[in-house]
């Protein structure tokens, strides 16, 4: 069982009542992490608010393209290692050989290297409640900040809009089970008796499966679907996990907000990769927020250059999406051809460098650079250093921290 590390009771204090930051990131996992390690030594006071603690509350199968992993400096939380899928349909089964690696990892292991890697960020456990302008309010109080940026997932809490509201609204639903055992594959099953408009999977993590379903109809349950594949792999159904996951891209900025990972939609469709995209999309919002910071860019150019970033990622999503809508339709005959023809090398590693070329590795680098380390800030002395006004850059003169 995960071990509750939120902070409970007293030690559940008020921020201060004139809480200031330089950049308030709401959200510590995938996306917010993210966006606060390209933040590392800027010399800017930048606070991460969860209402868990970092790592406390697994939020998914956790699989991602091992390079990723490798360049975020994370393969330490790598827990097994696949060249290939195995896929199945209800008559055939086939391998999918892939041209680069996907690795199953630790999630708690995985948010605590990234948090090593954010430098001198504060972080506080606070139920992100909403905004009004540049406050962003909380059950421990309202903290002020001139970026603000919702990693929230999909709720998008702190958006202009009214937020989703499923069944209606474009999410899947995917939810799994979290069995001791091993396995050597990676394994999916496009097969009806467990969902239609979707898929179930099993990803070994050493001495663990993940196996679960995800419907793309968020009308369709998976409870039931989940506990039939778990036991038709002769796995226990314990360990319950599950959420929504969006498919469609949701504007990346709104009213002076930033919004990474789920809460901009930034899930691939079909495939329902979501940790992918939201390191990638983290990494290229912190490296705006960055350029604000060091007096690169003003406020308003930060906004845009990472909005048209993103939507210049709509054509991909919008195949994807294209793709995951058709699942439906193509059971039988026509996904037995499918999948037998993906079991060919030449067209899985087409289409699986195409895939991974949607969110390559290689935006992780150039690292930002390397902080020298200061104490981290506490809650209660969120005003004792001052937001900049104007967001100028770090005085020229200002001695290295250290
Ligand atoms: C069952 C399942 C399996 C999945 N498996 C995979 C997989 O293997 N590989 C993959 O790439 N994707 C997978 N996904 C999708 C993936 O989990 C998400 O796309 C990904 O987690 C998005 O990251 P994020 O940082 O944007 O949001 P999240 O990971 O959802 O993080 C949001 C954070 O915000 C916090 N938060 C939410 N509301 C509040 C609030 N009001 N106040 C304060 N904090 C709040 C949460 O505690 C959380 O830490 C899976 C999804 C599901 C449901």
């Amino acid at each position: 069982m995960p071990v509750r590390a939120t902070k409970r009771g007293a030690e559940r204090t008020r921020f201060a009542s004139d809480a200031a930051v330089d950049v308030l990131i709401c959200g510590a996992s995938f996306a917010g992490l993210a966006v606060a390690r390209e933040l590392r030594a800027s010399g800017a006071s930048v606070l991460v608010v969860d209402r868990y603690d970092i790592g406390e509350r697994q939020t998914s199968a956790c699989a991602a393209p091992t390079e990723w992993l490798v360049n975020l400096a994370l393969e330490d939380s790598i827990r097994q290692t696949f060249g290939s899928l195995l896929v199945h349909t209800p008559q055939r089964t086939a391998r999918w050989a892939l041209p680069w690696t996907f690795s199953t990892f630790d999630y708690r292991t995985l948010c605590r290297l990234l948090w090593e890697q954010c430098g001198d960020a504060a972080f506080e456990t606070a139920k992100v409640d909403g905004r009004t302008g540049n406050v962003v309010h909380t059950d421990r109080g309202d903290v002020s900040a001139g970026l603000i940026v919702d990693a929230l997932g999909w709720r998008r809490i702190l958006g202009a809009a009214a937020s989703f509201q499923p069944p209606d609204a474009p999410l899947s639903r995917g939810l799994e089970v979290h069995p001791d055992g091993r396995g050597a594959d990676l394994e999916l099953w496009l097969d009806r008796r467990y969902v239609g408009p979707g898929y179930g999977w099993s990803f070994p993590a050493r001495d663990e499966l993940r196996i679960g379903v995800g419907s793309f109809d968020p009308r369709i349950h998976v409870k039931d679907p989940t506990l039939t594949l778990a036991a038709d792999v002769s796995a226990d159904a314990v360990r319950f996990q599950g959420n929504w996951i969006p498919h469609r891209l949701r504007p990346a900025v709104e009213d002076g907000v930033f919004f990474v990972g789920d809460s901009a939609g930034h899930c691939l469709p079909m495939t329902a990769e979501g940790i992918r995209p939201a390191l990638y999309f983290g990494v290229a919002c912190g490296r705006e927020l960055r350029a604000v910071l060091d007096g690169r860019a003003d406020v308003a150019a930060a906004l845009r250059r990472y909005a048209q970033f993103s939507a210049s990622h709509r054509l991909a999503f919008a195949w994807m999406y294209a793709a995951q809508r058709s699942v439906r339709r193509l059971h039988g005959p026509a996904m037995n051809g499918l999948v037998r023809l993906f079991g060919r090398r030449a067209v899985s590693y087409w289409a699986f460098r195409h895939y991974l070329d949607i969110a390559p590795p290689s935006a992780a680098f150039p690292a930002p650079p390397i902080e020298w380390s200061v104490g981290r800030l506490q809650a209660d002395k969120l005003t004792t250093r001052p937001a900049r006004s104007g967001y100028q850059s770090p005085s020229a003169t200002e001695p290295a921290r250290r």
